[in-house]
């Protein structure tokens, strides 16, 4: 029975190292060679259509058809040029990867003459009907058309001979089926307060982007082994198996010197990644055995979102050339660390300015001090929020895992920039200020840079820590879409932004001037979000306790804390601005508790079916060993000696048979409480079923399993082992 395994193990061991071609230029000759960029647009277009285009994109001006006909007409000249033979629509549906259905620009005439077509009607709208993603009920049957429009602010790009053209994705009534669309939604509303506030600053400013780094950690497992591993193949994880004598103990992965393998993978996935203009910049080995990190360089956060999910597929088809499975499952392997994506947020002026890095001012200081105070206020007025857009199946066994941070959302701002505040806070006064208070406070102000300069503060524990000139969310999880997240911090900043104006005007009303006005309320504002700052260790079980006191929530149930997109505040909030409608918001909920109710069964039968088609058969394989050898004993050996030698083994030979009866037991057991909770009528009902009745199961089976792993003869063993698939790249 454990041919499979063997042979998989030596298909792995014998694994040749690909050859990597290197372009002939350097990396900045070819970068984004596969994109229609601004250099392609001008090159392609019409000087007018030109701007035009460009307008649409920065200042998001509509685009009419005879302008979007000449745009197509350039985009397919382009594409043609560089070997296209199809475009698609690409879309981010709810599915947490990206959608797409290919069409050829070839058409016939009447005559039968060929010629390629490509038209602005087909770049700004297809209906690619796709009925069969998830919506979350929003569409019917009768009016199941779904429409993608053309998203000119992401430029379109050539993968494998296919043009791919960013689109959002929209219901027949306008809803939104996808991420991209509230993802810009928010950034236009997040732009529009945060350049109110950044003009009590700088009167020339005019718009104000987000700006996205994400960190992609994954794990890379030999393609045979992966095979051999009927979990990994079907739920992304491993639902059995031991953990290796070895593994992350020794520190000795991290940062270690890349294995030859995985270094050419890498180098063939960057070169196709600069190809489509994506700005990888770092690679490291991580924690865990086999587990790595790639991270981009910074982008606009529509263009970095659009970048991770293309990368993330790059890395997939890389992987799969090098006889290499990627694994983007936050929790694959018990034990060791998981994956996370760690996204690194801030703002920044189309005056060049990062809203979040200290100046070289007062002025430019105490500009840093409102978005980075205001970031915390509206992190812990929508921590649940927050919360909510990161939870799932996966990330549900990584955060608080000792490894990641725990469910409760805190921000961490470093010991010196907190002791920046509490001084700020005690030392603006309640009432008006002398002209001396309000120099010296200045004065203070303008000093937070030095003070900040050798502020090495990493606090690797916490969700949100402020990382000198950003905010990095660490509990994002690696295998989704990054917009989630993106979506909910943007409104809510933007919300808050909204407030602080409005009570930086109600003081300015009363006769303050400006400074005093945004001094008073940034003082108000870090008082209120106190509870949420933390500069302890997130792992601990103190954490767990003062931030109960501290009313902080700490919702560890997936089911528990997506209902937060459903609370009326979450609601006010994005209807608010315009982001997410009251149906928009109960059609993500349900397509995200659906999702995990459908990973959970999916993990349920997956667990079941190798436990009685590829264990238990082993096991009894394996006792019937014993049993002969006992048998043999019993032949030659009289009786007293007999009874002394066999003990052992009949001892192993009743734990087994007691085990198998158990590990069969719950096995059904587990069966039929999936069976109850299909049963179930009403969707959360079920999903609450599948939590707390089902999936208990799986760690009760895996405890036997695991265990009875160490003792069954290797060679009968049928799934590579942990210590097989984390060391043999
Ligand atoms: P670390 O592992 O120490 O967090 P990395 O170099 O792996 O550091 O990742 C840092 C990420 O933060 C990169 O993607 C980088 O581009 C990003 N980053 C840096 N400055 C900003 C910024 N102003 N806005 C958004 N992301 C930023
Ligand atoms: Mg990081």
């Amino acid at each position: 029975m454990a041919t499979l395994r063997f042979q998989a193990l030596k298909e792995a061991l014998n694994r040749e190292i690909k050859t990597v071609e290197f372009p002939s230029t350097s990396c900045s000759e070819y970068f984004a060679i596969n994109v229609f960029d601004k250099k392609k647009m001008q090159k392609y277009l019409s000087k007018d259509v030109f701007h035009k285009l460009i307008n649409a994109i920065e200042q998001g001006a509509n685009l009419d058809r005879k302008i979007a006909d000449q745009i197509a007409t350039g985009m397919k000249s382009w594409a043609l040029e560089r070997g296209a033979t199809h475009y698609t629509h690409w879309f981010h549906p709810l599915t947490d990867s990206t959608a797409e259905k290919h069409d050829s620009f070839l058409e016939l005439t009447l005559n039968e003459e060929v010629f390629e077509s490509f038209d602005g009607s087909k770049l700004v709208q297809q209906e690619p009907d796709a009925s069969s993603l998830p919506t979350g009920g929003i569409r019917n049957t009768f009016e199941a058309r779904g429409y993608t429009a053309w998203d000119p602010s992401s430029p379109a790009f050539i993968v494998n001979k296919t043009l791919c053209i960013p689109t959002i994705f929209i219901s027949y009534t306008g809803e939104a089926l996808d991420y991209k669309t509230p993802l810009l939604r928010s950034l236009s509303v997040l732009d529009k307060y945060a350049s109110e506030v950044s003009r009590y600053f700088d009167a020339d400013v005019k718009k104000v982007i987000t700006t996205l780094g994400w960190e992609q950690e994954y794990f890379l497992i030999d393609e045979a082994l992966y095979n051999a591993r009927p979990d990994l193949v079907l739920t992304g994880r491993t639902l059995l198996g031991h953990a290796s004598a070895k593994d992350q103990q020794l520190q000795d992965h991290y940062f270690g010197s890349i294995p030859q393998r995985v270094e050419a993978f890498m180098q063939e996935a960057e070169i196709e990644s600069y190809k489509l203009g994506i700005p990888l910049k770092t690679r490291h080995n991580e924690v865990a055995p086999n587990q790595f990190e790639c991270a981009s360089i910074f982008q606009e956060a529509n263009l970095a979102v659009d970048q991770n999910l293309l990368a993330m597929e790059i890395l997939r088809r890389v992987a799969r050339k090098h006889k290499l499975r990627i694994i983007y499952h936050e929790k694959p392997f018990k034990g060791i660390n998981g994956s996370a994506k760690h996204s690194n947020w801030s703002l920044a002026t189309d005056t060049g300015v990062n809203l979040l890095k200290p100046g070289k001012n007062p002025k430019s200081n105490l500009q840093f001090l409102t978005f980075l105070v205001n970031t915390m206020k509206a992190v812990y007025d929508y921590s649940d929020l927050l919360r909510a857009s990161i939870v799932s199946a996966g990330n549900e066994y990584r955060l608080g895992a000792n490894e990641a941070p725990p469910a409760i959302i805190s921000v961490f701002l470093g010991s010196k920039l907190s002791k920046i505040l509490d001084d700020i806070e005690k030392r603006i006064p309640a009432d008006a200020m002398t002209p001396n208070e309000k120099t010296e406070i200045k004065l203070d102000i303008g000093r937070i840079p030095e003070i900040l300069l050798d502020n090495t503060d990493r606090n690797r524990t916490s969700p949100f820590a402020f990382t000198g000139n950003r905010f990095e969310f660490r509990a994002v999880g690696s295998s989704g879409n990054s917009a989630a997240s993106m979506i909910v911090l943007n409104t809510a900043v933007a919300n808050q932004l909204k407030i602080f104006i409005e009570e930086v005007e109600k003081i300015r009303k009363k006769g303050f001037k400006k400074d005093e006005a945004i001094l008073k309320v940034l003082r108000k504002t870090i008082t209120a979000s106190k509870p949420v700052v933390f500069e302890g260790n997130g792992y601990s079980n103190d954490w767990v306790n003062e931030a109960k006191k501290r009313g902080l929530t700490n919702i560890k149930s997936v089911q528990e804390a997506l209902k937060a997109y459903l609370d009326k505040k979450s609601i006010e909030l994005f209807e608010n601005h315009g982001v997410l409608t009251k149906k928009e918001l109960i059609a993500r909920y349900e397509v995200k508790i659906e999702k995990y109710k459908k990973q959970l069964q999916i993990e349920s039968r997956v667990l079941g079916d190798i436990v009685l088609n590829h264990i238990v058969p082993t096991i009894i394989q394996y006792q019937n060993l014993l049993i002969e050898n006992v048998k043999g004993l019993k032949e030659i050996f009289n009786k007293d000696e007999f009874e002394v030698l066999a003990d052992a083994r009949i001892d192993i030979i009743r734990d087994i048979s007691l085990s198998v009866s158990t590990i069969k037991l719950k096995s059904e057991q587990m069966r039929l409480a999936r069976k109850k909770a299909n049963n179930l009528t009403n969707c959360e009902s079920i999903v609450i079923a599948y939590a707390k009745e089902v999936k208990p199961f799986f760690e009760q089976i895996r405890e036997y399993i695991d265990s009875l792993e160490r003792i069954v003869d290797n060679e009968l063993w049928p799934l590579p082992k942990y210590r097989e698939i984390l060391f043999t790249i």
